[in-house]
C-alpha cells in the first residue's frame, strides 16, 4: 500500500498545505481519504481525479470534507462526466453536503456522489483492502479507518479524541496515521477532541504498531517537536506527514 500527503494542516488549509487528504493506492486501486480544502488540485497534480476508485471521509467538518464538493462538480461536468464514485462517510454526511449543494432528489450531485453511510464496525471491501471503521470521539459522527491489504495495514484516526475505537483498531497495524492537533501533556483542561503528539505517540506504543505518522498539526506548532514529544513515549519510527510525502506501508518492522 502506498500513501501520499495531500495535505495534513489542522483545522484549514495553510499557505504551503491543504487541510486534510490522503491518496491511498493498492493494487490498481486509488483512494481518496478526506478531502479537505485544497486537497483537489493536489490531487489532480498527480493524477485524473475521474480515475478514483472511491472517497472515504472521516466526518464532515470543513477541514476535512469541503473539495468533495470540488470533486463532485468536477465528476458531474468535468471532461468524461457524470462518473459515479462510491462515498464511505459517516452517518448524516451525504444530507449535509447535499445541502450545500443545493442538490435535490433528481439532482446530478446524486448521480456522482454515491453515498454509503457508515458505522463503527461496519466493513467493506475495496478491491482487495478490507476497510474496518471505528468510532472516533469527535463532536460530529466521525471514523476512524482501517486499511487490511494481506499482512498490510494502515490505520487513520480522522479528528478523535482519546478513548473510541482507534487503540483497538490500530492494534498491530504496519503504520498508524494519527491526528497530533496539539502539543504538551494532556490536563484536565486539554480538548477532548483532539489528541496531542504525546497521546498519539502512547496510542502507537499500546497498540504496538510498526511506525507512526503524526498529521492534523496546525502550522503555528513546529511539527519536529510533535514528533519528539510522540518520540519520548514510543520507540519506533516516528515522521511528520509533511505535504506530499508519500508512505510506503509494509510489515516490515
Ligand atoms: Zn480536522
Ligand atoms: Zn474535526
Amino acid at each position: 500500500m502506498k500513501l501520499t500527503v495531500l495535505g495534513s494542516n489542522a483545522s484549514s488549509p495553510s499557505r504551503t498545505n491543504a487541510a486534510s487528504g490522503y491518496l491511498v493506492e493498492f493494487d490498481g486501486k486509488a483512494v481518496l481519504v478526506d478531502a479537505g480544502p485544497g486537497v483537489f488540485m493536489k490531487l489532480a497534480e498527480i493524477m485524473d481525479p475521474g480515475s478514483l476508485d472511491a472517497v472515504i471521509l472521516s466526518h464532515t467538518h470543513v477541514d476535512h470534507c469541503a473539495d468533495v464538493l470540488a470533486l463532485f462538480a468536477y465528476m458531474a461536468y468535468g471532461p468524461s462526466g457524470p462518473i459515479p464514485i462510491p462515498v464511505y462517510a459517516p452517518a448524516g454526511a451525504k444530507e449535509h453536503i447535499a445541502a450545500f449543494a443545493r442538490a435535490g432528489a433528481d439532482h446530478v450531485f446524486h448521480q456522482v456522489l454515491d453515498f454509503r453511510e457508515q458505522e463503527p464496525g461496519d466493513e467493506v471491501w475495496i478491491g482487495d483492502a478490507h476497510v474496518t471503521f471505528g468510532r472516533a470521539v469527535h463532536p460530529v459522527p466521525a471514523l476512524v479507518t482501517r486499511f487490511d491489504l494481506g499482512d498490510d495495514s494502515l490505520v487513520y484516526s480522522g479528528d478523535t479524541g482519546p478513548g473510541g475505537d482507534l487503540a483497538n483498531l490500530a492494534n498491530g497495524a504496519s503504520m498508524l496515521l494519527s491526528e497530533a492537533s496539539m502539543q504538551g501533556i494532556r490536563g484536565p483542561k486539554t480538548y477532548v477532541h483532539h489528541l496531542t503528539a504525546v497521546d498519539a505517540g502512547e496510542l502507537a506504543a499500546w497498540a504496538g504498531v510498526g511506525q507512526l505518522v503524526l498529521t492534523h498539526i496546525p502550522a503555528t506548532l513546529d511539527s519536529a517537536v510533535s514528533v519528539e514529544q510522540a518520540s519520548s513515549v514510543y520507540a519506533g519510527p516516528v515522521r511528520y506527514a509533511a505535504p506530499g510525502s508519500i508512505f510506503t506501508i509494509t510489515t516490515t518492522r
